[in-house]
């Protein structure tokens, strides 16, 4: 069956997700479809008094259902109902997607619904297999480490894949036994609206899954200096994250993982593998209209094959044509604003002007919405804004170099490090470049991650504190107490 829609066809789900049940609120933010510019609808934006009212609801779901406390087992069933149910519901989740987002409609389905059904199931197993720990102590005392849940997990989405985030930040908080009030992006709310309404279905109490909307400086500030809050759990800008910050030192101190933005470098070396390279560089940038944290946006390439694989870049970026994301072949994806838009052409006239030589792109696609055409740009110095800058949309530098010291040099940006690229077929020389990559994730003759959960992702430097996904995800979701008893 076709997934191809109509956007006037989608039925949106519409108000805040509070206690089991949806509450509307006036309109306020008015949310747009990419694909073409339209006005979709308008969403309320919560105040402080209505996210007060998500926070109590989560901390009496808590006491009412013992979720924290309940059998692990029974936390980890509820999971495994809502995945199901996810999975499920796929066609209808990636629709409320595609609608207002960057997804196409069919990549929701097969990656985003997919991937984020796997994560809730990987994040339900540790529900009854991790705990505290005894300890050695002296004879006359008994002491161990108790784990438990933070209590009211306060959690905050990007808009690029409001699907899989929403997942990163409910799977772990509620296997490890916590309650979340999750805002997602005011331009994409309805996938995570209708992922709590599953939730509820699945059997998971009302009241463990709160989702307010609403913008940054009003409900995003509200939650995060919520003294009903007990943590909090960030993915977005690193400009948001250190606006974050600043209200949590201001409010109340309580822990924090930021998940923030990265510019991440793509080093290769002669020894490559170039057709591979090629591919990986390719999807390093262009999935997403590059608006995704981890995108491969420094292209960094020793000089004796770097010619030959601009070229092969600049033609393979050129291939790509856009199409609304409801559309049944997935085209290249719309940017998510006409705000957007004018920032990432802003940075490529400014790369430019200051000696840039675009290779191809520069421009926006002659089409209806915010499409912007996949940008190369090379001559450019360590300073010029295109290298420096988190674009997040479909533009890569290309930067040449000759010796390692070189490349690590150019490759070393002074505030992010989420992640790295590196090619080569040299297995002494990955080796040793792993360890000088200042990254939280160094993928080599390979870009993006894989279906391996277990792998923690999360950024060193400005990029983040704290892991999403692996062991570290559920851990960062609860908290220790030290117990010595004298005997
Ligand atoms: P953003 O920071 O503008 O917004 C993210 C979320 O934070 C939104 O829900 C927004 O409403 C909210 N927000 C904004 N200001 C806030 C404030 N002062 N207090 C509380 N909440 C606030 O980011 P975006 O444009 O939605 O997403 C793109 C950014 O997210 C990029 O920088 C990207 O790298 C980053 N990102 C990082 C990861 C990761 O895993 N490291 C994953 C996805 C996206």
């Amino acid at each position: 069956m076709s997934l191809a829609f109509t956007p006037a066809d989608v039925r949106l789900p519409s108000g805040h997700f509070i206690d089991g049940a949806y509450v509307p609120g006036p309109d306020a933010i008015e949310v747009r479809a990419p694909s073409t510019g339209q006005v979709l609808t308008s969403i309320p934006c919560a105040d402080a008094g209505v996210v007060d009212r998500a926070v109590k609801a989560a901390r009496r779901a808590l006491d009412m259902s013992g979720w924290g406390g309940c059998t692990p087992r029974d936390r980890l069933r509820a999971l495994h109902r809502w995945a199901d149910l996810i999975e499920a519901e796929a066609d209808t989740l990636a629709r409320l997607e595609a609608v207002c987002s960057s997804r196409p409609v069919s990549q929701a389905v097969a990656g985003d619904v997919a991937v984020t059904a796997e994560q809730i199931r990987f994040f339900a197993e540790f529900a009854d297999k991790e705990g505290g720990d005894l300890v050695p102590t002296s004879d006359s005392a008994f002491g161990y480490i108790s784990s438990e849940p933070y209590g009211v997990v306060g959690a905050i989405a990007p808009w690029n894949f409001p699907i899989s985030m929403a997942g990163w930040k409910l799977g772990p908080a509620l296997a490890a036994g916590n309650a979340v009030v999750l805002k997602p992006s005011e331009m994409t709310p309805f996938s995570t609206l209708y992922m709590a309404e599953l939730s509820v279905r699945a059997g998971i109490p009302a009241g463990l899954i709160n989702v307010v909307l609403g913008d940054g400086p009003v409900t995003g500030t509200a939650i995060t200096g919520h003294p009903g809050i007990d943590k909090i759990s960030f993915t977005g800008s690193t400009r948001a994250g250190a606006a974050i910050m600043e209200n949590i030192a201001r409010t109340g101190i309580k822990p924090m993982t930021l998940e923030l933005g990265g510019k991440s470098p793509m080093v290769v070396f002669d020894d490559a593998d170039v057709d591979l390279t090629a591919d990986c560089l390719e999807r390093g940038i262009l999935p997403n209209a590059g608006q995704f944290c981890v995108a491969g946006s420094r292209i960094i390439v020793q000089r004796g094959i770097a010619d030959a694989l601009a070229a092969r870049l600049a033609e393979r970026f050129g291939r790509h044509r856009p199409a609304a994301t409801w559309e049944a072949e997935a085209g290249f994806s719309p940017i998510i604003s006409e705000t957007q838009l004018a920032r990432i052409d802003g940075i490529v006239q400014a790369a430019a002007g200051q000696g840039g030589e675009i290779l191809c792109g520069g421009t926006r696609f002659d089409h209806a919405g915010s499409f912007y055409r996949p940008t190369l740009i090379a001559g450019v110095t360590p300073s010029n804004p295109a290298v420096t800058e988190e674009i997040f949309g479909p533009v890569a530098t290309f930067q040449t170099f000759d010796t390692e010291d070189e490349a690590m040099e150019l490759a070393r940006h002074p505030s992010y490090g989420l992640c790295a690229g590196l090619f080569t077929r040299d297995l002494s020389r990955a080796l040793r470049l792993t360890r000088r990559l200042e990254a939280g994730t160094v993928w080599v003759n390979r870009y993006g991650r894989s279906r391996d959960h277990i792998l923690p992702t999360g950024g060193w430097k400005a990029s983040g504190l704290g892991k999403d996904l692996g062991r570290e995800a559920f851990a960062a979701n609860r908290r220790t107490k030290s117990v010595l008893i004298d005997l």
